[in-house]
């Protein structure tokens, strides 16, 4: 499903090349009687498209997984953008298995051995969960991010989880989004300026050399094994 010329009720025409802050309020206005929820896993852009959700001062639901494997600068920022955006209803509904329970069920560090059956334990099977009580998905993804997301529509139908998927940041490069974090004050992983242009779970993300926090590079994740993705997003995204 592509986006069509709507008009929003505030009597602007909706398109998929609107500008960003018009699809963001046209998600709001549209969608505001149905289940629609935020996913994030407080990345740089995710931290960037809720500020800009929360700028509307409208309830919003932003929901992460916690894979139990986060690194502490992960879990400052979550402390800190729930501090900052009071009237965003931050939900975790990552996995009750703890690493104990999932190394006596499946071995020791599954992550090594067999990381997509990791990642489907701790991301992709409670995410599942989640979307089955969504009805509009709002995702920071990019097309620009990797080759997976290159097709990616500002809103489009998900046929994996039956829902409608809206976007609103596919066209944005990273270093736009980095300047939006830089203008607007808004919390980022501070791992970013260590080397990090992205960030996971400490067992898979390491440090890309050289890296800067407006260059986006999926290189430090899963760094044995050729996997890029979690699998969140479908077809291996
Ligand atoms: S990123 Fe690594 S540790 Fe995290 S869920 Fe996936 S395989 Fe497991």
């Amino acid at each position: 499903m592509e986006l069509k010329v709507v008009s929003t009720a505030s009597g602007k025409r909706i398109r998929p090349d609107s500008p960003t802050p018009d699809l963001i309020a046209w998600t709001m206005d549209h969608f505001q009687n149905q289940r629609l929820a935020m996913t994030t896993s407080f990345g740089m852009e995710g931290c960037a498209l809720i500020d800009m959700y929360a700028s509307l001062g409208k309830p919003l639901t932003v929901i992460y997984l916690d894979t139990m494997f986060f690194f502490p600068e992960t879990y400052a920022l979550r402390d800190e953008m729930i501090e900052r955006y009071p009237h965003v209803d931050f939900v975790n509904r990552g996995t009750d298995l703890t690493a104990e329970q999932q190394a006596e069920k499946f071995g020791d560090e599954l992550w090594k051995t067999n990381p997509d059956q990791c990642c489907k334990i701790r991301k992709v099977d409670p995410m599942h969960q989640v979307l089955l009580d969504v009805d509009v998905w709002i995702t920071a993804l990019r097309r620009s991010q990797s080759i997976t997301r290159a097709h990616l529509k500002v809103v489009e139908w998900d046929w994996q989880y039956q829902l409608l998927k809206v976007s609103p940041l596919a066209a944005w490069e990273r270093e736009d989004v980095w300047k939006y974090i830089q203008e607007n004050n808004v919390p980022y992983n501070k791992l970013h300026e260590q080397g990090y242009p992205t960030v996971g779970c400490t067992h898979c993300t390491s440090k890309v050399e050289g890296s800067k926090p407006g260059e986006y590079s999926r290189s430090g994740r899963w760094k044995e094994f050729n996997k890029t993705e979690c699998g969140l997003h479908g077809d291996g995204i």
